[in-house]
């Protein structure tokens, strides 16, 4: 009996013994069979982004529909109401009271935004063309990601509500509202309860620790599942037939990113307005979000995707499979700030291209003032625009340093796993894209700041006891001579300089002279300094003792007596057309044509 009882402990232990080594060589040979799967669930342990699917998407064939809905722009166009048609719209003084509390908050009038319809019309101030423009019948399924932090009820609603009315209903698979830790109350359950009644599609994550809204557009990638990504602000509105401009060149080539047209919302009265009728993103030097011409080219195209070196950052469509080949944003990059210029140089050193569509336009509310207090973060944007330029700005890093020395004391934090993403997509060094991509950005903003053409007193010929006086004047004011004063140390408003940029500046001001009367002898006013010639353009001419003013030259000329200053056409016989400018570079002079070129 005992060795009975031996035998089946025996047995038992032994069978116990195998199914362990069964199951765990089984584990083995799955994960060898999987490995996808496990370092998905590992990376989702580690909140790092999983390996994502292929892309579904194939481009069937090359056949063209009208995608416009007519019914729904005829049923849009008979809309009336405040704010309908993007109309300016106004509080009655009676509906004032919130106005104050939500502006702070805001940053814009959140108390007009809830008298507006959520779903209200917005004009159609697409380019003419737009309207007969045709696009590819096949087109892929959309992800709408919208990151938000403490944005406003309304605005927020609207931007899903106008999202989800302004989309074929088959390509929009779902919109996912990211909310970044947001401490208004509505922004929990209402919100949740809101859209589970009312807005099927869209559905809320809610973040657990304030994460920025890099991360947060990361979160959004991660649960998106269809083909295209498209990130939008929390506080937009899409307008009519957005979709398929913005899906077309993704369609054709999964690498392309595209831009739709950020119109304006206005923070006051919400009034819809275009912006411009388009450029191309750039940055200076220090990192602010500029713009350039279009091309020759693209002019020619007004309804065409045109390349933009650097996208605005909000809004943008990029193809689910090409945004994780590129691994999403740098995930050490905090808050807000530089991650446009992240994912902008990556797209184009890293093989892909980036494109504005005329055709596809959102309105955006730019904001009053940034209404969030500081996370307590110290300066995340330096840290994050380090990142940005030391993974991939190579040499050209230094002109950034040059302009924030602080930068180089800055820790960035580890940057191998971005460094090792442009060693294996074996992207091209920042040179290539400044060359071919940004080709014209040095002409406008120069690395290196060229010296000015001259500096000091301007000194009239015919009353050389007057000089060019700004007065103490302030913008829109004219300006006229005074008594020369000749302790340099008292001259506070008689030293002016020609800059590199061809305007005249108030030495230590950004007040510029400038000329906008196309009548004869019309006044020189200060106005602040814009730096795209037009009109504060001046030349001074060495041999005439001229200054010239504007592209269709005329001279400044004064009246002694008055001590009027003002511009009339050039005469070589004028002795008060002449000035003797204090301290000119000649050399700089004589490259003139060169310097700041357009
Ligand atoms: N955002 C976020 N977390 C943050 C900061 C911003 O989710 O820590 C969201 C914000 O609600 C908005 C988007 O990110 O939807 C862009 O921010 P914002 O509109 O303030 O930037 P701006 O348009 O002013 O550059
Ligand atoms: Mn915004």
């Amino acid at each position: 009996m005992k060795r009975n009882i031996k035998t089946v402990l025996k047995f038992f232990l032994l069978s116990a013994v195998t199914v362990v080594f069964t199951v765990l060589l089984f584990r083995i040979f799955k994960s060898k069979q999987y490995p996808q799967n496990e370092l998905l669930i590992k990376n989702r342990i580690n909140g790092l982004e999983p390996i994502a699917p292929q892309n579904e998407f194939e481009l069937v064939d090359n056949e063209k529909i009208d995608w416009h809905d007519y019914e729904k722009i005829k049923t849009d166009s008979l809309r009336t109401g405040p704010g309908e048609q993007g109309k300016p719209a106004y509080l009655s003084s009676s509906e004032n009271q919130n106005y104050d509390k939500l502006y702070k908050v805001n940053g814009f009038n959140a108390a007009l935004s809830d008298k507006i319809a959520l779903s209200r019309a917005v004009p159609d101030i697409r380019h003419s063309g737009c309207k007969s423009k045709k696009y590819l019948k096949h087109l892929p399924s959309v992800s709408v990601i919208v990151p938000f932090h403490n944005e406003h009820w309304t605005t927020l609603l609207r931007t899903a509500t106008s999202v989800v009315n302004r989309s074929p209903d088959h390509l929009l698979k779902e919109v996912i509202l990211v909310d970044d830790f947001s401490s208004k109350a509505f922004s929990k359950k209402p919100l949740d309860d809101y859209l589970r009644a009312n807005l099927t599609k869209v559905r809320a994550i809610h973040l657990p620790e304030r994460s920025g809204l890099i991360r947060a557009r990361l979160a959004g990638a991660r649960e998106a599942t269809a083909d295209v990504l498209i990130f939008l602000d929390s506080h937009t509105e899409a307008n009519v037939n957005w979709l398929p401009p913005l899906l077309e060149p993704i369609a054709q080539d999964y690498k392309t990113c595209v831009c739709p047209f950020i119109d304006v919302v206005q923070y006051e009265t919400f009034e819809y307005r275009a912006q411009d009728e388009g450029a191309r993103g750039a940055f200076d030097w220090e990192f602010f979000y500029k713009r350039l011409p279009l091309l020759p080219e693209d002019l020619k195209h007004p309804t065409e995707p045109f390349r933009s070196p650097v996208m605005a950052g909000g809004l943008f469509a990029i193809s689910r499979k090409f945004f994780w080949e590129l691994e999403g944003y740098d995930e050490g990059l905090d808050i807000w700030g530089g991650e446009q210029y992240e994912l902008s140089f990556k797209i184009w050193q890293c093989g892909g291209q980036m494109v504005d569509a005329p055709c596809s336009r959102v309105g955006h509310i730019y904001r009053k003032f940034a209404p969030f207090p500081n996370p307590g973060k110290g300066d995340f944007v330096g840290r994050n625009y380090k990142r940005v330029a030391e993974v991939w700005m190579d040499e050209y890093a230094q002109y950034l340093y040059m302009r924030r020395p602080h930068y180089k004391g800055i820790d960035p934090g580890d940057l191998t796993k971005q460094k090792a993403l442009r060693e294996k997509l074996q992207c091209k060094p920042f040179k290539w894209f400044m060359e071919n991509i940004a080709f014209d950005l040095v002409l406008k903003y120069p690395p290196i700041e060229p010296g000015d053409f001259g500096v000091g007193e301007i000194r009239n010929l015919a009353a050389p006891e007057l000089c060019v006086d700004s007065g103490y004047k302030d913008r829109d004011q004219a300006i006229g001579l005074q008594e020369c004063v000749s302790d340099t140390r008292k001259r506070g408003e008689q030293n002016f300089t020609l800059t590199w940029h061809k305007d005249i500046r108030v030495k230590g001001k950004s007040l510029c002279f400038d000329v906008s009367d196309p009548n004869d002898k019309a006044d020189v006013v200060l106005y602040p300094c814009h730096g795209m010639k037009g009109n504060q353009y001046w030349k001074y001419d060495v041999e005439k003792q001229w200054f010239l003013h504007g592209g269709n030259p005329r001279c400044l000329d004064c009246d002694p007596g008055g001590k009027r200053l003002f511009v009339t056409s050039c005469d070589e016989k004028s002795k008060t057309q002449k000035w003797r400018f204090e301290n000119v570079n000649l050399t700089m002079i004589a490259d003139w044509e060169n310097i700041g070129v357009q």
